[in-house]
């Protein structure tokens, strides 16, 4: 109607309303959708699309939210239930008419009509294949449930760390090898920043654990599953980014025993309940004393060897146990960092501990190289569906 004519075209403005009354409210619904249908027939090309979708739908300030805003946030309470049922019939009408622009442009640009009166309903729909949980999510939040069970909470933190939560924090002498940048990948350009600033990729969740004392007061019992990153060349059991999941209970009277306690009734929930366990000492920065634990092989049972012709078991290198995680009694250094929020190391005690979950996945479903976790080979993952 009004292409071609010289005088430009009125756009349509969201009137305010002074008149509530259902009359009026039908009066100003029915300009309102006859000015988006005009407006729709001028739609001819892509960008004209957009720009009629963006002027009527735009989230900030497209016709829909004006209305919402003038005519049903402004409406008085009495009037607000009809308001609603206004405003709603009016986004239904203008989604119509877009839908309908929509078609209306594939048509022109394909010359093929689709117009909805065409569209053949006898064709297949379109599939959406279910997904599946990736196998290393599903075994972090499997090893996550066990110890909600035991009421840990999760505990989460940044992946980009400064060097004190990473390391000065958590005890790590000044020449530790993991500071070296042979092993710790450092966000460039920031020599100008002094050490403890410096900003890294997080070479494990345990600076999650200082970042939660200082907005925690004990007793806490937490257990934070996320992703670290080293600089290792990637291989069948090494990749620049991997999953760990870490554990921290802070208490007054905690003791190796609770730790021992926890973790073996742990790998009984996860393994299941004929694994043994078996400590050995250790050493790690944070802890003291630490120890690395080993479960019992749940593949060959413990004997080391397979099968029938009792083939050599490749998991635990026939030696019947598999290392699982590092573990130990909270270095009361850590603590001291926290002192001021109730972590006296006088006063109060804690175990910590941390596994890899890929690599618990990779023995958990005998996968032989960790690669393959993370090259999104359908085919791969398909296995887990
Ligand atoms: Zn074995």
């Amino acid at each position: 109607m009004w292409r071609g004519c010289p005088v430009p075209f009125a756009m349509y403005t969201v009137p305010k309303l002074t008149d509530y009354s259902a009359q009026a409210l039908e009066t100003a619904a029915a300009d309102c959708v006859r000015a988006c249908a005009d407006e729709a027939a001028g739609v001819r090309n892509e960008a004209e699309l957009k720009a009629f979708r963006d002027r009527w739908m735009g989230r900030k300030n497209g016709v829909l939210t004006q209305i919402n805003d003038l005519w049903l946030k402004a409406a008085p309470k009495d009037a607000k239930r009809e308001a609603g049922r206004r405003v709603n019939q009016i986004k239904a009408h203008v989604e119509d008419i877009l839908l309908k622009a929509e078609f209306l442009r594939l048509e022109l640009a394909t010359g093929t009509p689709l117009r909805s009166g065409r569209v053949d309903i006898s064709l297949p729909g379109i599939r959406r294949p279910i997904g599946a949980e990736h196998p290393v999510l599903r075994t972090s939040r499997e090893l996550v449930a066990v110890f909600q069970k035991l009421g840990y909470s999760v505990a989460d933190g940044p992946v980009v760390e400064t060097d004190y939560y990473n390391f000065e924090s958590l005890n790590f002498p000044p020449n530790h090898p993991a500071r070296d940048t042979q092993d710790t990948l450092f966000i460039a350009g920031q020599q100008a920043k002094p050490p403890r600033e410096r900003l890294l990729l997080r070479t494990h969740t345990s600076p999650v654990q200082i970042r939660t004392m200082e907005k925690m007061r004990p007793p806490i019992r937490i257990v934070i599953p996320g992703t670290v990153h080293r600089n290792d060349p990637p291989d069948a059991s090494h990749s620049p980014m991997f999953y760990q999941i870490e554990g921290l209970a802070v208490d007054t009277n905690i003791t190796f025993g609770d730790l021992k306690g926890t973790l073996d009734h742990a790998m009984k929930e996860f393994f299941g309940s004929r694994v043994k366990t078996s400590f050995r000492p250790s050493f790690f920065p944070f802890t003291e004393p630490s120890a690395e634990m080993f479960v019992s092989c749940f593949i060959c049972g413990g004997s080391g060897k397979r099968g029938t012709d009792n083939a050599p078991c490749r998991p635990c290198k026939q030696t019947g146990w598999i290392e699982i995680l590092g573990c130990g009694m909270v270095d009361p250094n850590v603590f001291e960092f926290v002192k001021d929020n109730g972590y006296d190391p006088k006063k109060v005690s804690g175990f910590a501990f941390g596994m890899g979950a890929d690599r618990i996945a990779l023995l958990k479903y005998g996968v032989d190289d960790l690669q393959l976790f993370f090259q999104g080979d359908v085919r791969f993952l398909r296995q887990f569906s």
